[in-house]
């Protein structure tokens, strides 16, 4: 049967314990270090390729890894990247899970070894880094280095027991104390404070094992260093979607990890609500449709982007679910570590072991690691990099989720061919065996192996994506099968007997997903918990795309698995795990396969296949923010623009008082648009001061979807200020769509718009030398800082007149919104006697120079619509680039004369400037011409 994937509402069915909060923090479920696992099937044979391929191999084939510490104060001095002390630890982690994934004596004594060198190479001070002595976790990413080989220690001790390790962990631990809590230095004062930070989390897993008092007080220092750069508390406690926080970068990821370690530690709710919020944050807006998280290293705030997906960034993301599942028993978090898993983190592994990529994209090809960012070789270590010696963690974190223990017995999320030896919260061993072909088909039978007869409850996860799961309790004869709720834990309170068993079996029924922004007029199409791909090698003569399909021609797809003695002649090496073929009636079948094994051969493919006759992609809600109070009277929603509206016909604002939806107050339909309000007589029907809940279906001639999961919450507070019309637009523009219009003549307040802060100016002659016509800037403090909404998304345009009175050496912005690092919606610069337009968004973007005169007037214009962005000068058009289609940035404000935001080296500029507008929409060739004629205001074309 086909439908569209519809993203479930949130139900908050949780695991047995999950009441207990209030009185002692703790986590819902766990596993424990004394687990075991042998897994069979598709992730069976990747683990032991791991092993063999990898993991056993590297610290031979890469001896730097470890000699890189006892080089540390050599001459000459290493030249290592910045990072280069979190190549041990992240290898450690995933090596030291492996070794209770796989028997290999050779993975035990490889493991025990690396972690011996390692710490007979620690410092007599318990420096553990590969910097020189005067350095020593003073710079670089030396703190974040410290960070992994922490945690690996740390995980070493718990499986092991051994002392050694937990001795080297404390004793790098002190230095770290020792380093920032008995000196005037703050662990900002490092640099790179996302990475640097991170440490916080393994601090406060050690604090949880050692209540040594000092690594409380590292991570109080710590938290309010938080405040000055990545804000994760604050940010998450107001509901500031994680894209929007000053560091989106996924190093922040174990930063927040730490907010959960600080409310085990205290017990204060608040953290633990902070934490969530950007686990939702991420889930709901970044993470792609293989399960793998970034956009260029970060987040964006869209998941469409075209953008590399770092692996160490999907590492991160499953490693902060893995949390988010401890943390709550939402059976949410663990679909997303399946998806994730069989996605995202198996498609960036070579299925033949040997490497990992750096970037797996949801269309294109995959590269080693090796060579994507060879840049990290060095002589020694001519296979690490970041993501080479993190990936494996992807498997490793199987022993976290795979099989959990609960307050009262046992967790099932994973599911495939394994046999999980665990024990309940007693010591009781209890052998879990799992005979299916799964994720392949959906038949599961799941038997319990156990000395005597014991009591307790074994919940098992139904995913959300089944929406018809049938389960048969097998020692109840002849039971026909009862339906399971899809997102849930089905749950089994017994007396358990050993052969006990229970067979499910679930909804393996095609899903489409329709995707927006760049993936508009696409669609994702899931098998079970499998993404599909079209691989070119597979079809035959096949162009680089196929024709659009329908999810109609799936209701006639044919599901083959692959065997090697039929298949391997004609495929090749590394058979897909399922092909799909899809009959079309207007042309060639399309054969897909499962997005882990697309492109395994070097072959280009695609995951977001062009599509027809889909339904509108699932809009996601963007104003009121998450926990907002907004006025009373009538109420405003909006979608972002990636998702607002697109294909759709209608989108409906239904708001309910409870998170499951179930009986909404309003339903209010709107035609296509993006922004909707609610009239007061409506709005009325709801009460001040109560948390309401709301969600946005979106509805055309071909299906319905609704905003992903993790509905929004708002309550009215009648003490606010009713709603004005200005707010109803979304930059506060004009009906000519002009946001801010400043003729500056001789004074810097704008005719339209609020100006926020000006410094260093006085009124000047303009460009025809009349007096009191332009401002003058004075090049060191010297800046008009306007307030905005947000910068405008997709189209605007941005002119302004000039003139520098210096243009060599340095650079210096006729204006600039940079906000950030990487995060820049427009700059107009004169450097080297040049003038640019650049946009910063992840990756930088610019025009070739312009060469530009001292003391000359110019007038600029920029004009960004969709995809590109056109500068002119003196109204002819200069060059036009390639942009991304939407910038979401996190810009408030925009300067003249220099960088509103940026502390290092000035960017100021000695100018006058004249004559500035920033409009919401793009200006034609004519308006920009007739604005350089000398009209010197915006949108007159007469
Ligand atoms: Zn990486």
């Amino acid at each position: 049967m086909m439908r569209h994937m519809l993203s479930s509402t949130v139900t908050f069915i949780m695991l047995g314990a999950a009441a207990a909060w209030a009185q002692t923090p703790r986590l819902v479920c766990d596993a424990a270090p004394q687990f075991r696992f042998q897994f069979g099937g598709v992730v069976g044979e990747r683990i032991a390729v791991n092993t063999s391929g990898w993991l056993t191999r590297a610290p031979a084939a890469d001896p730097g890894l470890l000699a890189m510490f006892e080089l540390r104060d050599r001459q000459p001095a290493p030249d290592l990247v910045p990072w280069a002390g979190e190549f041990v630890g992240k290898y450690l982690m995933s090596a030291i899970q492996a070794t209770r994934l796989d028997n290999d004596p050779k993975l035990q004594s490889t493991v025990k070894a690396v972690i011996q060198d390692l710490l007979q190479n620690q410092a007599e001070d318990g420096y553990l880094g590969p910097f020189p002595q005067s350095e020593r976790l003073l710079k670089h990413w030396d703190l974040w280095g410290h960070y992994h080989v922490l945690l690996a220690l740390l995980m070493w001790h718990e499986q092991t027991g051994d002392a050694a390790a937990l001795a080297g962990c404390r004793r790098a631990a002190d230095l770290v104390c020792r380093t920032y809590l008995d000196t005037e230095r703050r662990p900002r004062d490092a640099g790179s404070t996302e990475m640097n930070l991170a440490i916080i989390h393994a601090l406060g897993r050690l604090y949880r094992t050692t209540h040594e008092d000092r690594y409380l007080q590292m991570m109080r220092v710590i938290e309010q260093d938080w405040e000055l750069e990545g804000d994760y508390f604050r940010t998450g406690l107001a509901g500031i979607e994680f894209y929007r926080t000053p560091k989106p970068r996924w190093e922040s990821l174990p930063d927040l990890q730490g907010l959960l370690e600080l409310f085990l530690i205290t017990g204060d709710e608040r953290y633990r609500v902070a934490f969530l919020h950007h686990w939702d944050s991420i889930r709901r807006l970044d993470r792609r449709n293989t399960g793998g998280f970034s956009s260029g290293e970060q987040a964006t705030g869209t998941p469409y982007e075209p953008t590399a997906i770092e692996t160490c960034c999907t590492i991160a993301w499953m490693a902060l679910t893995v949390d988010a599942l401890r943390a709550t028993g939402n059976p949410l978090a663990a679909d997303e570590l399946e998806l994730s898993t069989f996605n995202g983190m198996l498609g960036a592994q070579h299925p033949s072991g040997s490497w990992w990529t750096y970037n797996t994209p949801m269309n294109g090809v995959r590269e080693a690691s090796h060579h994507t960012i060879v840049f990290q070789s060095r002589a020694g270590t001519p296979d690490l990099n970041c993501c080479s010696v993190n990936a494996p963690r992807g498997l490793g974190m199987l022993v976290d989720w795979a099989v959990m223990r609960t307050g009262d017995g046992l967790a099932v999320n994973y599911y495939g061919p394994l046999e999980a030896r665990v024990q309940l919260a007693d010591g009781t061993p209890v052998t879990l065996r799992q005979e299916t072909r799964y994720p392949l088909d959906g038949k599961v039978k799941l038997q319990v192996q156990l000395s005597e007869p014991r009591e307790f409850t074994l919940q098992l996860r139904i995913p959300s994506w089944s929406t018809r799961t049938v389960v048969r309790r097998l020692w109840a004869a002849a039971e026909p099968g009862a339906a399971a709720e899809p997102g849930t834990y089905l749950t089994m309170p017994r007396r358990w007997h050993n052969g006990d068993a229970v067979e499910l079996e679930f909804d393996m029924s095609f899903r489409c997903e329709p995707g927006g922004g760049e993936m508009t007029g696409r669609m994702s199409v899931y098998r079970g918990p499998l993404l599909l791909a079209y691989d070119v090698l597979l079809n035959d003569q096949a162009p680089p795309e196929p024709a659009p399909l329908r999810p109609a021609d799936l209701q006639q797809a044919r599901v083959s698995l692959p065997s090697p003695a039929a298949d391997q002649v004609r495929i090749g090496r590394f058979l897909p795990w399922v092909l799909v073929d899809v009959p079309r009636a207007d042309g060639p079948a399309v054969r897909l396969c499962d997005f882990a094994s697309a492109g395994a051969r070097g072959s280009h493919y695609i995951s977001w296949l062009p599509a027809d006759q889909i339904g509108p992609p699932p809009p996601l809600p963007e104003y009121p923010d998450n926990n907002a109070s907004v006025p009373p009277g009538r109420l405003l929603f909006r979608a972002r623009r990636s998702t607002a509206a697109l294909g759709a016909h209608r989108i409906r604002v239904q708001i309910a008082g409870t998170p499951d939806m179930r009986e909404p107050l309003l339903d209010v339909p709107f035609d296509e648009a993006r922004s909707m309000v609610i009239p007061s007589d409506q709005a009325q029907r709801l009460a001040p001061q109560v948390a309401y809940y709301w969600r946005l279906v979106a509805e055309n001639q071909w299906g319905t979807t609704t905003s992903p999961a993790a509905i929004r919450q708002f309550t009215i507070d009648p003490a606010l200020p009713p709603l004005t019309d200005d707010l109803l637009t979304e930059y506060g523009q004009r009906a000519d769509g002009v946001v801010i219009q400043a003729d500056l003549r001789g004074k810097p307040d704008p005719e339209y718009g609020a100006l926020q802060a000006a410094t260093g100016w006085k009124s000047a002659a303009g460009p025809h030398g009349e007096s009191d016509q332009a401002v003058e800037l004075n090049g060191t403090d010297g800046m008009l800082i306007y307030q905005l909404r947000a910068f405008p998304e997709a189209e605007y345009t941005v002119a302004v007149r000039f003139s520098a009175q210096r243009v060599e050496g340095a650079l210096g912005q006729v204006l600039s919104a940079w906000c950030r690092g990487m995060d820049d919606p427009l700059r107009i610069a004169v450097y080297q006697q040049k003038l640019y337009a650049r946009i910063e968004a992840g990756n930088s973007y610019s025009t070739r120079g312009v060469p530009v005169a001292q003391d000359v007037w110019y007038d600029v214009c920029v004009v960004k619509q969709s995809g590109e962005l056109t500068l002119y000068v003196n109204g002819q058009p200069v060059e036009t680039l390639t942009v991304p289609a939407v910038i979401q940035s996190g810009a408030r404000d925009v300067a003249l004369g220099g960088n509103p935001h940026f502390t290092g080296t000035s960017e100021h500029l000695p100018c006058r400037v004249a004559d500035f507008t920033l409009a919401a929409r793009p200006w034609s060739p004519e308006e920009v011409a007739a604005w350089h004629a000398g009209h010197g205001r915006p949108g007159l074309s007469d």
